[in-house]
């Protein structure tokens, strides 16, 4: 479902140059989970930006979907991202004048969603949140809005879901719940899951991690 060849990166700013990335390849099969790890500044949220179509490559490519994302207009990329993409953020990025209802509700009406109340609803209780639906981000606790995101990031079906750090604000045992609830989604969607995480136990569940050093792919391997 994804594919990326030889991918370079570099970010230029006056005369400095700095290659983030650097020749990097791998291929994530439809329905599995992968982990991306690597110590801080290894280019990894660079790499899933990339990959999600958020930013452009210098060289090599990245095939998202079935779709070369450099043969797309900027409004194209959009249009695949609002189809087939989700998105989990470390810092759960929910919109705070809405309540947790209104966070997964107004984007799926935006994108024109036919009973996207129903939807939000039985989401909202999938991840345990039933009794929660109007409160606010901050009158919810880290876990909960990071349920809140993810039932938003599943709402419209995505065949792939990326998600940056998505424990990474959250203590060791609400972070684990969390993962459980992520795969769980996985199983029953068959949504692809790509993770950029610090959290090892998180990536050593997922079916195969890629480890980036200083730009470099450094390890490839299946982990289960
Ligand atoms: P962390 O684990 O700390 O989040 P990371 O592995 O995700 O790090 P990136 O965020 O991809 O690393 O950053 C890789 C390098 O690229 C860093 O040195 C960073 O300072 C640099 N960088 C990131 N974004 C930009 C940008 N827009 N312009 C210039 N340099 C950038």
């Amino acid at each position: 479902i994804l594919k990326v060849n030889n991918l370079t990166k570099t970010y230029r700013s006056g005369s400095k140059e700095l290659t983030v990335l650097n020749d990097v390849s791998f291929s994530i099969p439809e329905g599995s989970s992968f982990s991306i790890v690597g110590p801080s500044g290894s280019g990894k949220t660079t790499l899933l930006g990339l990959c999600a179509g958020l930013d452009t490559t210098d060289s090599g490519s990245v095939t998202l979907c079935g779709t070369e994302l450099s043969s797309l207009t900027e409004d194209e990329r959009a249009i695949l991202r609002n189809q087939k993409v989700g998105f989990v953020f470390q810092d759960f990025q929910l919109l705070p004048t809405l309540t947790a209802l209104e966070n997964v509700v107004v984007p799926l009406e935006l994108q024109g969603v036919k009973n996207a109340d129903t939807t939000g609803r039985e989401l909202l209780e999938k991840v345990g949140l039933g009794s929660r639906m109007d409160h606010y981000p901050n009158q919810l606790s880290g876990g909960e809005q990071q349920r809140v995101a993810l039932a938003r990031a599943f709402s419209n079906k995505p065949q792939i879901l990326f998600a940056d750090e998505p424990t990474g604000n959250l203590d060791e045992a609400t972070g684990e719940k969390v993962t459980n609830l992520l795969f769980e989604l996985n199983k029953q969607t068959g949504t692809t899951l790509v993770i950029v995480t610090h959290d090892m136990e998180l990536a050593g569940m997922t079916d195969h991690m890629i480890r980036l050093k200083g730009g470099k792919l450094i390890e490839n391997e299946t982990t289960v």
